[in-house]
């Protein structure tokens, strides 16, 4: 056996870096009291803490196996630019996922118009970064942003993320406001189609799976975020099931591992299946790079090389297998 192991390099498909702060300091309550801890931390960032901090912690995700990924970023353009730099520096390939924040949220967080947040994107783009259309939720976003920010990004070619059905309380404020749950919203405003990648649906129900399904779009799973967040469980056959495109994230940041990821999705298939066999190793790798990859509308990203020799792995007759079934990120060069 080779010392060493050549693999596509992981795909973050969704992060948030400033939320790395928050590990061990944001214990107790529930997912809206973490939000409340959040939004504390998130009001105070500047340019200079980004530009340092997502260094570091880019630095550490492209440590752990992540060679791109896709921040969806909501602190504003100047720290939208500290966030690309901090990127270079890492040696990370960066998507900025430039969120769109209509209503709620921090003040800081949000544009006066889709026209404001268009200028903003065009800003970007123009200035060469890789971007995607972000609108944030259908709680920060109301119908008429929804409809201007799908077409753009349809009429664009660019990716669009955006958060969904994480949290049982989103889906009764959209069923009250809209009488519709927030997928069947993004379905009716035009923001699902095959560059869309909706974030968590932990609780799509059928038929918002089936919108998923129909439109091309995929999911991205961010499970030791939503277990961290109490958000629920991702239901992982029920999208093989529908041959809904999936790929990882990890969002808060609570953790950066791709293989611990990818091993939570997988004991989560097995668990609620019963079944040892509802994902191959192959997809649960594809899943943790080409899926993420066109998620963020990519094709090139850098390869990893991971250690055959370290303890995790030394003597494994099948290393692949044993790579996702039991190692942490340590195993990777
Ligand atoms: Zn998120």
């Amino acid at each position: 056996m080779p010392d060493v192991l050549q693999l596509p390099g992981f795909v973050n498909a969704h992060s948030h870096a400033f939320q790395r702060a928050l590990r061990g300091r944001a214990e107790g309550g529930d997912f809206w009291a973490w939000r409340e801890t959040m939004l504390e931390l998130a009001r105070g960032q500047t340019p200079a803490q980004v530009r340092h901090q997502y260094a570091v912690v880019y630095a550490e995700m492209r440590a752990a196996g992540y060679t791109a990924v896709g921040e969806f970023h909501y602190l504003g353009l100047p720290e939208a630019e500290a966030a690309v730099e901090a990127a270079a520096e890492a040696g990370v390939e960066l998507v900025l996922l430039y969120v769109a924040y209509g209503r709620g949220g921090i003040e800081r967080f949000r544009q006066e118009s889709v026209a404001a947040y268009l200028r903003d994107l065009e800003r970007l783009r123009l200035s060469g970064v890789r971007v995607g259309v972000a609108p944030h939720s259908v709680r920060a976003c109301p119908r008429d942003w929804l409809e201007e920010l799908g077409r753009y990004a349809a009429a664009e070619g660019l990716p669009l993320h955006v958060h969904a059905d994480e949290q049982p309380r989103e889906i009764e404020e959209c069923l009250a406001e809209h009488g519709l749950r927030p997928i069947e919203l993004l379905a009716d405003c035009g923001c699902l189609g095959p560059r869309t990648t909706v974030v968590h649906a932990t609780h799509a129900d059928g038929a918002e799976l089936g919108l998923i399904r129909a439109s091309s779009s995929r999911v991205c799973a961010c499970p030791t975020t939503e277990a961290n967040l109490a958000d629920g469980f991702v239901p992982v056959e029920r999208l093989l099931h529908r041959s809904i495109g999936l790929c990882i994230g990890s969002d808060s940041n609570v953790r950066i591992d791709p293989f611990e990821e990818l091993r939570e999705l997988d004991g989560i298939a097995r668990r609620q299946s019963g079944r040892r066999d509802v994902l191959t190793v192959d997809a649960l790798l594809s899943i943790g790079s080409d899926e993420g990859a066109a998620s963020l509308g990519i094709d090139a990203w850098p390869e990893i090389e991971i250690d055959t020799t370290h303890p995790q792995l030394r003597g494994a007759a099948e290393p692949l297998f044993a790579l996702v079934a039991g190692c942490s990120a340590d195993v990777v060069l």
